[in-house]
């Protein structure tokens, strides 16, 4: 393939952006050359600026479910955009989404929206702070909450530590009310709730965590953190961006039957435009502005077309969720044909799998945590990286995001993501 157009944007991009990019991982940094700028997608497929089409596992980090350009969002984007792009003012299209969430997660009974994931969380954990007068929050090494920040802190080895930042700008004072614990493992959160007796306002997690590649909750690590949040009055926020609507209707707390405090949502709800929202009983909500103290607030929040774009796509999900069931067996059939591809190639390998996330780890041991997702050889990631992409097949670049599957893969783009590793070696 030849990428002539998109070395030359990448170049001059890194004149008047950072980088040349909007966000870090679209720099390639971690797998090495340049990013490839895209031009359009359509259903399963990218199209590069150089003309080069791709069989997309990305979808955008999580939220094109239902593929690229689906119709009914793109419709629903336009009709609203013919309406003014945005009114500064409540529509009756805010409270229909709203209504729509709490059928789809029962245990929400209020919604707030915001513009992205980043602004869900930090907004939750405000909430959370708020309502029981708490001010330290429990985060495990290796999840990914948005880039503000009281997130922004190192996964260090001890569970049981203060978090240092593992970004300059974040303060210290910040990062002292941070306390780390380790992914599937409860005797670490509960001995952290234990030094900390009495400060915890909130334990928050990715219940399938997307963003250290995809790790699956052990069974009982889910029911365990709504235990230790109930004995130690703390509550328990589900961070949803990533799972929210696309495991489930009600997300990965429908899928394992554990019900939190709070719910952030992100990605999928927003169908493509930036939104993100959080959500939980009314009890905790009613404590936001402009009925409560906590203050939270948005000029583009519920903004129209974003609105209508989520709108559009929770209703199809909603209206057949037998998608969910499709997009788990997709995944099964390609971990299952990767699996067997990769043992002819004799490289070691661990596939991770829930529903329509996946990940690939490059490694001998079993990947349940941050320690053991770090354990991938990244040289050989980059490699495999590299050569799926030459066979037009773009997987998320670096061995710690998730795959996200669409509804348009089939067996076409499945034989040929096998025939692709097939080929790797
Ligand atoms: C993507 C993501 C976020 C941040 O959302 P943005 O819209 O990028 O700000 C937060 N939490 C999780 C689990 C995510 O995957």
């Amino acid at each position: 393939m030849r990428y002539e157009r998109s070395s030359s944007l990448f170049a001059s991009a890194q004149n008047s952006i950072p980088g040349g990019v909007n966000s870090p991982v679209r720099a390639f940094k971690s797998v090495g050359g340049h990013p490839i700028f895209m031009r359009s997608a359509k259903g399963a497929y990218l199209t590069d600026v150089d003309g080069n089409s791709y069989i997309d596992y990305i979808n955008s980090w999580g939220p094109q479910i239902l593929g690229h350009a689906y119709s009914p969002v793109i419709e629903a984007i336009q009709k609203a955009a013919e309406k003014g792009t945005s009114f500064g003012t409540p529509t009756e299209l805010e409270t229909q989404i709203a209504e729509l969430v709490c059928t789809m997660v029962p245990y929400v009974e209020q919604v707030r929206m915001v513009s992205s994931g980043t602004e869900a969380c930090m907004s939750a954990v405000r909430l959370a702070r708020g309502y029981n007068g708490k001010e330290k929050i429990i985060k495990f090494a290796g999840c990914y909450h948005g880039h503000s920040d009281s997130f922004l802190i190192q996964a260090g080895s001890g569970a049981v530590t203060f978090g240092t930042p593992s970004s300059p700008g974040v303060t210290q004072g910040t990062a002292k009310d941070t306390l780390l614990a380790e992914y599937n493992d409860l005797a670490s959160t509960s001995a952290i709730l234990e030094s900390s007796a009495g400060e915890v306002a909130a334990i928050i997690v990715e219940p399938v965590a997307g963003n250290m590649g995809c790790i699956p909750p052990k069974p009982g690590f889910l029911k365990g953190l709504r235990k230790l949040a109930t004995e130690h009055n703390t509550l328990l926020i589900f961070d949803e961006v990533m799972t929210g609507f696309r495991l489930s209707k009600g997300g990965a707390a429908a899928l394992y039957g554990v019900t939190p405090d709070l719910v952030c949502f992100g990605k999928v709800i927003g169908g493509g435009l930036p939104v993100g929202a959080f959500a939980g009983p009314r009890k905790i909500m009613s404590h936001l502005a402009p009925t409560g103290p906590v203050y939270q607030a948005g000029t583009l929040s519920g903004n129209p077309l974003a609105m209508s774009a989520g709108y559009a796509l929770l209703s199809e999900l909603n209206e057949n969720p037998e998608i969910y069931g499709q997009l788990e067996a997709h995944g099964r059939g390609l971990v299952q044909d990767i699996a067997t591809v990769l043992c002819e190639l004799s490289i070691a390998h661990q596939i991770n799998h829930v529903g329509s996330m996946l990940s690939v780890h490059l490694c001998e041991e079993p990947v349940t945590d941050f320690d053991s997702a770090k354990s991938g050889d990244n040289d050989d990631f980059k490699a495999l990286f590299h050569h799926m992409l030459s066979q037009g097949i773009y997987l998320p670049p670096s061995a710690y995001e998730s795959w996200f599957l669409c509804a348009c893969l089939d067996d076409s783009t499945h034989n040929r993501t096998i025939e692709a590793f097939r080929s790797f070696r």
